[in-house]
């Protein structure tokens, strides 16, 4: 006789009606980050470290129409590049990490983004969060990336319990079917950003309060 499934438990089943509760809510998000290409993303997403996405596409409209591929910035010097990307914090580093993955991107890999998590992390200024989000994004891989917002909402949900990104992105992919990571790290991004701010986080509106173990009291007596 076939063993049978044991039956998932009330934990797991809080956890999977609260991730169909954001895939329902934010099945159309994907990515605000505007590029007409892979390595366009690849300098769009470096540049989103602590700048948000309105101001990177901002910077990279102009950016993209002078600059437009991997030739154009590996033949640039970082300073020819920190004009353009001032706004954006941090950006004296970030100048020299895009020229330095561009040279690379253009001597070693003909001008395409590695499709590939190891090589795309040895490109300066690419952590695993980058990589992954380059491998979800930019060619359909499975890849789930945590950033601050996937971090702080996935363990404020009890969907993980962990200190660090690596630690939340294994008990996520853990949860979620591979055909869904790519996904569900906008459900869990855009449900940071519109709802469980960081500070003041909106439970009175969040669709998954009921669910949530860290959902506030409200003034109404409890209602969200
Ligand atoms: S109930 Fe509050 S803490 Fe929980 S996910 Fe919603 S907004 Fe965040």
């Amino acid at each position: 006789m076939p063993c049978k499934k044991p039956a998932p438990s009330p934990a797991d089943r809080r956890k999977q009606d609260i991730l169909a509760i954001l895939e329902e809510t934010y099945k159309n998000s994907g990515t605000a980050l505007r590029s007409q290409s892979v390595f366009q993303l690849l300098v769009a997403v470096i540049l989103s470290a602590q700048c948000n996405d309105n101001q990177v596409n901002r910077v990279t409209g102009p950016l993209f129409a002078q600059y437009a591929d991997a030739a154009a910035f590996a033949a640039l010097e970082p300073a020819q590049l920190e004009p353009y990307i001032s706004s954006c914090g941090l950006y004296k580093n970030k100048a020299k990490n895009i020229v330095g993955a561009a040279r690379i991107i253009h001597n070693e890999y003909g001008g395409q983004v590695p499709a590939d998590r190891e090589k795309l992390m040895a490109l300066p200024g690419v952590g695993r969060k980058t990589a992954n989000v380059m491998l979800s994004v930019g060619f359909g891989l499975p890849a789930l990336a945590v950033d601050t917002h996937v971090q702080r909402v996935a363990n404020r949900l009890g969907l993980a319990q962990s200190k660090t990104p690596e630690q939340t992105e294994a008990q996520l992919c853990a949860l979620i079917p591979e055909e869904k990571w790519g996904d569900a790290h906008h459900w869990l991004i855009w449900h940071g950003r519109k709802i469980c701010a960081a500070q003041r986080p909106k439970c009175g509106q969040c669709p998954a309060a009921a669910l949530c173990p860290s959902a506030l009291p409200q003034k109404d007596g409890g209602k969200a």
